[in-house]
């Protein structure tokens, strides 16, 4: 018997015959003794099709006052689905509850579409846990002090589930959704890519943060803030499945610094088409350069990732960084126009044809020669690396795009993630 916390993406919610099935499946784990938190999604295209309308009415306007109308509004796709969801739950003969973020209240702060979690006051939902009841709570919404309603960004659902968890201390946040777990890397582009049973907080980080889509960024953050272990699984498995094996079915995030267990080397292997590179050359080698150029970029709000300076030459240098492709345009115009002619600098350049691909592993830091084991295997493959950056867990190199899919498959062979871990967890 243990408090649990399911979060329902929105696939899993798509229709009203997958929301009876969640419902069944919820059924089956309270007649199993637990007391249950459902956070569901909105129904699987809702929120596109709420924010298309909002767009189709007028035109984004950027600014307070639009985005927080667009919050009210794409709030609302969380607020059906869950009350569907109890009704359903009731249907199969439960008592169930449904509460907004407003009503619980998840109190957040008021950056519309893109709030973050304040607090989260879990009285309401131990009452109603302790009177027997399901008790599901929209995804995706909060109220910030003002008492507006706002919204966690795209995905955000994952976040309130893992938050929900942490408040109200529940024992896992199983997280049901469109892929039966965490692979060792997409296998749309590696076939032979394999589900992984555990894998630490600090890899899923990683992972998250360099494009693997299961789980939103902030849900890892969070659950590594207040150590909720979560689990990652399929939604599209028959409903009445035995529990215990449903229970160890998936992904497991954790949080063990299991010494006995040999790590494996590296986990995993992610990749992020989404940056470009840019180039400011020829700047004076002195003392401020790095500061004038990423302080006027990070001014103008643009996330700056992977940076390197080379070396001078007659007193001059180059210096390269990675935005997001979407403010390649932007930035390059404020270092054309403002930045270089300041410095002195030679030329600017721009270069979206690039991608990142890292592995990422625990192991890394025990094992040596990890990243020299990657740069041999992309140059058996005539790929040239431009840029490099590690962490502790991490090594990412900037490729060109085109080598992309072939840089993926070439260092999932090459660290053997297509064969099975042994209980060691050696491959
Ligand atoms: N419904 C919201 C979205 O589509 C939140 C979520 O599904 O996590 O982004
Ligand atoms: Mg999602």
């Amino acid at each position: 018997m243990a408090l649990i916390v399911h979060k329902y993406g929105g696939t899993s919610m798509g229709s009203t015959e997958r929301i009876r099935n969640v419902a069944k499946r919820v059924a089956k784990w309270h007649r199993a003794g637990h007391q249950m938190v459902v956070v569901p999604s909105a129904m699987s295209g809702e929120t596109n099709r709420l924010l298309a309308l909002a767009k189709e009415v007028a035109p984004e306007k950027p600014g307070t006052a639009y985005y927080r109308e667009l919050d009210q509004l794409a709030a609302t796709g969380e607020q059906a689905s869950s009350a569907l969801l109890a009704i359903a739950l009731q249907a199969e003969g439960l008592e169930a509850v449904s509460f907004t973020g407003w009503q619980v209240p998840i109190r957040t702060n008021d950056a519309y579409t893109k709030a973050r979690i304040e607090s989260i006051d879990d009285a309401r939902i131990q009452a109603e846990l302790a009177a027997g009841k399901v008790v599901i709570i929209t995804g995706f919404q909060g109220i910030d002090a003002a008492g507006n309603v706002t919204t966690l960004g795209r995905g955000g659902s994952d976040t309130s589930a893992v938050a929900v968890a942490a408040a109200i201390g529940a024992a896992e946040c199983l997280i049901y959704t469109d892929v039966d777990g965490v692979y060792t890397t997409d296998p749309r582009i590696v076939p032979e890519a394999r589900r992984l049973e555990r894998i630490s907080f600090e890899e899923m980080l990683e992972m998250a943060s360099m494009g693997s889509k299961v789980l939103q960024i902030r849900s890892v953050e969070f659950a590594g803030k207040y150590r909720v272990p979560i689990r990652v699984l399929s939604s599209f498995t028959p409903w009445d499945i035995d529990l215990n094996e449903e229970a160890r079915s998936g992904t497991l995030i954790t949080f063990e610094d299991d010494e006995s267990m040999e790590q494996a080397v590296v986990s995993g292997i992610a990749f992020n088409r989404d940056e470009a590179k840019i180039t400011v050359l020829g700047v004076p080698d002195t003392p401020g350069i790095a500061y004038q150029i990423l302080g006027a970029v990070a001014d103008a709000n643009v996330e700056v990732d992977v940076i390197i300076q080379n070396i001078s030459k007659d007193g001059k240098t180059d210096f390269s960084f990675t935005v997001h492709r979407n403010d390649l345009a932007k930035t390059l115009d404020l270092l054309k126009t403002q930045v270089a002619p300041k410095l002195g600098a030679a030329e600017v350049v721009g270069d979206a044809k690039i991608c990142k691909v890292s592995i990422v592993g625990i192991g890394m830091r025990s094992h040596v020669g990890v990243a020299s084991r990657m740069f041999r295997c992309l140059s058996e493959e005539g790929i040239n690396i431009q840029m490099i950056s590690t962490s502790e867990i991490k090594t990412s190199v900037v490729i060109d795009e085109k080598y992309m899919e072939l840089a993926v498959r070439a260092l999932h062979r090459e660290f053997d993630l297509d064969q099975p871990v042994d209980s060691l967890g050696n491959r």
